[in-house]
């Protein structure tokens, strides 16, 4: 599974002799006309916006960008770890409950605008799925 790195959102020309930067819904190169490997992205993109340290807010903002990143790309949909929200306590306004939190907020509504579909990781409270 490729995973979505802020700042990193480009795509290389996978023509090793090529290899220049390309729009992000480009379907082949302009320049050695190689064709996207469209094929590939039968996969999910996965993020995670717990562990490095985030705020809510950075957390949000991650998302936003990998799932404009992941329907650029057309895969199958995102797989989002969130984290289980449980260091100190479940309600804690800010940390890892609220990046839980606020990040399901926001994948639900996500879903709702893009009308994708948003479900819980079998037997993982730390992620969910997001399938375009
Ligand atoms: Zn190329």
């Amino acid at each position: 599974m490729k995973s979505f790195q802020s700042g990193h959102s480009r795509v290389m020309c996978p023509n090793i002799d090529c290899g220049i930067d390309l729009a992000l819904d480009a379907l082949s190169c302009p320049k050695c006309d190689e064709p996207l490997p469209i094929g590939l992205r039968d996969d999910l993109l996965e993020i995670d916006v717990a562990h490095s340290g985030e705020t809510w807010t950075e957390a949000l903002d991650k998302l936003e960008a990998a799932i404009s990143f992941a329907r650029a790309q057309r895969f199958k949909g995102l797989r989002v770890i969130h984290g289980s929200g449980r260091s100190r306590d479940d309600d804690a306004w800010e940390g890892p409950g609220r990046i839980r939190r606020e990040s399901l907020n926001y994948l639900r509504q996500a879903a709702v605008d893009i009308d994708a579909r948003l479900m819980p990781e079998k037997h993982n409270r730390g992620a969910h799925l997001l399938l375009f």
